[in-house]
């Protein structure tokens, strides 16, 4: 198996974020930050529910949604030293995270006799929450050969980035919007040459 569930969740919900509150590109797009504290608390609690959350819009105050975006930010950068093969820079900002956010061990239990290890913030507010689960997810992908999994997509004018959960690991784009632009882009670049 590649990650398990938890880490697994806390990488999607991690890349859902970085796609949603990194300004860029999403295949030819602009994308662009929330422009108001409103929209970024919905931008925040949309991308969390994207991975099976079911977060209510009033659990996320402006505090956790401006902190969960400069989390996210950093995250984002780890992202691209993974993609580009530096992984002794992606730890040492995964590290800084981690210190920061005060990310703690904790066993929780959602059955009897199940007990899965998770990331905590020192306290339970949302936005320290999640930096915490943000960082720990990230540390945890690099604490394995599993790392490269995460990456950014590689078409024309897109900048989004994906974690690659495919058996083969052959994954080079976020989404199949971005692989076919791809295909047939250089389908048109053979048929001219
Ligand atoms: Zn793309």
């Amino acid at each position: 198996m590649l990650f398990d569930s938890h880490v697994a969740t806390l990488l999607g919900t991690t890349v859902a974020l970085v796609n949603r509150l990194t300004p860029g590109l999403d295949g030819g797009r602009d994308v662009s930050l929330p422009l108001d504290e409103e929209a970024l608390r919905l931008a925040v609690r949309d991308a969390i529910n994207t991975q099976g959350y079911d977060v209510p819009v009033r659990r996320v105050t402006a505090a956790d949604a401006r902190m969960v975006a400069t989390t996210v930010t950093e995250a984002r950068r780890v992202v691209e030293d993974i993609d580009a093969g530096d992984l002794a820079t992606a730890a040492k900002r995964t590290n800084v995270l981690l210190r920061r956010s005060g990310a703690r061990p904790q066993l929780d239990t959602h059955g009897p006799g199940v007990w899965n290890l998770h990331f905590h913030g020192p306290n339970d507010t949302f936005g320290v929450g999640w930096s915490a689960g943000i960082a720990a997810g990230l540390a945890m992908a690099l604490g394995t050969p599993d790392a490269g999994r995460l990456g950014v997509c590689r078409a024309d004018r897109c900048d989004r980035v994906y974690l690659d959960t495919s058996r083969n690991g052959g994954r080079r784009f976020c989404s199949t919007r971005c692989q076919s632009r791809t295909k047939s882009a250089a389908h048109r670049a053979r048929q001219t040459s």
